[in-house]
């Protein structure tokens, strides 16, 4: 994404990046279940500077009532960046991109999500960014997936996601957003470690097919990191404070 030329010293002779992680190393990933009371689910992410809220609600009756299916429940996702969440104030109108990331979300988590068991019903996930810093995507996505887990909401897998792209002609884990701009290539991807199937695939950039493997598999290596981060949440909540709430 962005310019390519920049000055900014992506990967240095030692390998290490921009914001002084190895190549394979992914920011600090912090994940709390059970974070708002009115929700059926929550969780917030910090996920190296990106900070986001994620509640689930459901599932419930669907307003307007002709979008229900008589066959099988439905999912919703709202990804939303508030108006403080990068340098300029952002529109609270959802933006293009917010959309975009909206449905990519929706279609991330829906394969992991048991919704046939509840026709007629939808499972609504609202993603607040309260600050953005680079693979907002990925950590909102991680963030829905211990939410809805928290919601008692039955899965089919946890859905762990994180980027991995190329900076410098290298494959490295886990883009910041300097590394967003500046670099070669960004991929999302979203994964289910127990199916190991992928949910989320998308690629800004140029790779080779080798590099295109490479990338796809140093993300799975990453996803399978969250996917233990995720874990730990949701034993946190519910084996301290959760089983006398
Ligand atoms: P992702 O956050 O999933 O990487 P993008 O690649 O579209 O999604 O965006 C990269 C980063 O660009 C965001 O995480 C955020 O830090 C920044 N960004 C996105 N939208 C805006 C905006 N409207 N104003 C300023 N920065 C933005």
């Amino acid at each position: 994404m962005g310019g390519r030329d920049t000055d900014l010293v992506l990967l240095d002779e030692n390998g290490i990046r921009c914001d002084g992680r190895k190549i394979d190393e992914p920011r600090r990933i912090m994940i709390k279940a059970g974070v708002l009371k009115n929700a059926d689910g929550s969780a917030y992410i910090e996920f190296g500077d990106n900070k986001i809220l994620a509640g689930v609600f459901g599932p419930r009756d669907v307003h307007p009532k002709h979008i229900a299916d008589t066959d099988t429940g439905i999912l919703r996702c709202r990804y939303h960046m508030s108006p403080f969440s990068v340098t300029e104030r952002k529109s609270p109108a959802p933006s293009r991109r917010e959309i975009e990331i909206s449905k990519v979300l929706k279609e991330a988590l829906q394969p992991a999500v048991m919704l046939e068991q509840f026709p007629r019903t939808v499972v609504d996930v609202f993603l607040e960014v309260l600050q953005a810093d680079g693979g907002s995507r990925c950590a909102a996505l991680d963030a829905a997936s211990v939410a809805l887990a928290d919601a008692g909401i039955p899965m089919r897998d946890m859905v762990s996601s994180i980027a991995a792209g190329k900076v410098a002609d290298t494959i490295i884990l886990d883009v910041n957003n300097e590394e967003d701009q500046a670099g070669q290539a960004d991929m999302p991807v979203g994964y289910m470690p127990n199916l190991e199937k992928i949910t989320l695939v998308q690629l800004d950039g140029i790779l080779t097919q080798d590099e295109y493997k490479k990338c796809l598999e140093t993300a799975i290596g990453g996803c399978k990191l969250v996917y233990e981060i995720q874990k730990k949440a949701l034993t946190d909540k519910f084996f301290s404070n959760g089983e006398s709430a």
